[in-house]
């Protein structure tokens, strides 16, 4: 690659699921990358494979903290994303989307980088306009459960709305729907990962309420696709933009699919729903197609194979026995990976 085009690039949260995804891909394409993470629910096995590549860099560092290094163009990725995860310690959740907001957008003000921020679906909340489009404000509960998550990401994309009026930072919003794949944790609750493990193991599948509850699903791949070409377009839009796949199933659906593709015997079981738990998501993803030339590629059932064959592996490499896969019954929430016991 010519130096010219060769970037320092830094991925906050690069050890997670998507983030160790995009360290990959960015790898790959023989840029300088500084992966930053404290390990709360992503781990060092997930970019393992990376650590030997001399453009390939690894920091344990909290963005909650300041951070002075030189980089070319940052992917703000670190906070939880399961809602088990970032319901385990709300405060912190709120502490890394705003603090670690306000850090990496003070960071890339004094190098002049250009900043993504991995913002989500869930700033719609529980959406009342179907499906979501950019320019509706959506439906929050402030005081729920779920909001040190979704109100935090809200006021992340306030911070770096204002740092591009206030500054001229140059900045990307990409409002993510729920995105499936290998190196999902196999213990974050969410319902891709909680199902294949159930599945596969021959437990039952915990369908939450009656399962008519819709969500749109994306295959890894194709968003990282997507990351990139939102970083790397020219004319950079002012406002958010969703990425996801328009593609609405029902849980249900989902659950009956993924008992199919695996081949598994297990029963539907049906368990209380979560509060404010969303009624129904799908992307317009109209500005995407317009912008970035991107629409998803890989249909729900190849993306569910490729996801089943990284479990299956997964569950044969590990002679210990799993966690618990629901973590809808019984326990309130269940402890991220670095407050794990284990
Ligand atoms: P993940 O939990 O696998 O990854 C998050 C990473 O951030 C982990 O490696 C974690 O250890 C790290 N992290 C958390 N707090 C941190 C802190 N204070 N300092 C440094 N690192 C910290 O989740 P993911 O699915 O890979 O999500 C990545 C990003 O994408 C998140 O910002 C999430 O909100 C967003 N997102 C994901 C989805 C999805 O469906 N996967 C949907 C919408 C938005
Ligand atoms: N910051 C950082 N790295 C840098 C520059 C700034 O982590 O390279 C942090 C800094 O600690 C500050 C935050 O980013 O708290 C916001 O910086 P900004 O310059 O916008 O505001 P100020 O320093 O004036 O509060
Ligand atoms: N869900 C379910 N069973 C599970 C886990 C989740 O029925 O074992 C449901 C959950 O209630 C929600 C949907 O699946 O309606 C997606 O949940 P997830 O936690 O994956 O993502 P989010 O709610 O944040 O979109």
């Amino acid at each position: 690659m010519k130096e010219l085009t060769r970037k320092r690039i830094l991925v906050t949260g690069g050890a997670g699921f998507l983030g160790s995804h995009l360290c990959e891909r960015l790898v790959a394409q023989g840029h300088d990358v500084l992966c930053v993470d404290n390990f709360y629910t992503g781990t060092k096995d997930n970019i393992a494979h990376l650590l030997d590549c001399a453009n390939f860099e690894l920091m344990r560092h909290d963005v909650t903290f300041p951070l002075y290094v030189e980089v070319d163009e940052i992917y703000n990725l670190a906070c939880p994303a399961s809602p088990i995860h970032y319901q385990y310690d709300p405060v912190q959740t709120t502490k890394t989307s705003v603090h670690g907001a306000i850090n990496m957008l003070g960071l890339a003000k004094r190098v002049k980088a250009k900043i993504f921020q991995a913002s989500t679906s869930e700033v719609y909340g529980d959406a009342l306009v179907h499906p979501q489009t950019e320019d509706y404000w959506g439906h929050v509960n402030p005081i729920g459960p779920r909001s040190c998550y979704d109100e935090g990401k809200r006021c992340a994309e306030t911070l770096f709305t204002d740092y591009r009026r206030q500054h001229g930072l140059s900045i990307r919003i990409a409002r993510i729907f729920n995105t499936y794949g290998p190196r999902m944790h196999p213990a974050d609750g969410r319902v891709v990962s909680n199902f294949m493990m159930q599945a596969l193991q021959g437990q039952p599948i915990t369908l939450y309420g009656d399962g008519s509850q819709t969500r749109s699903f994306c295959y890894v791949d194709d968003m990282i696709d997507a990351f990139i070409r939102l970083m790397n377009t020219r004319d950079h839009p002012a406002g958010p933009v969703n990425l996801g796949n328009p593609h609405e199933v029902t849980m249900r659906e989902i659950a009956e699919r993924i008992v199919a593709i695996t081949g598994s015997t297990s029963a539907l079981e049906l368990r209380s729903l979560p509060i404010d738990d969303p009624w129904h998501r799908q992307p317009d993803i109209s500005r995407a197609r317009e912008l970035l030339g991107w629409q998803p590629r890989t249909s729900l059932d190849d993306g569910l194979v490729a996801t089943a064959r990284y479990f299956r592996a997964r569950i044969q490499a590990s002679s210990m026995s799993l966690p618990d896969a629901d973590a809808n019954a019984g326990a309130d929430f269940a402890a991220p990976l670095a407050h794990s016991p284990t």
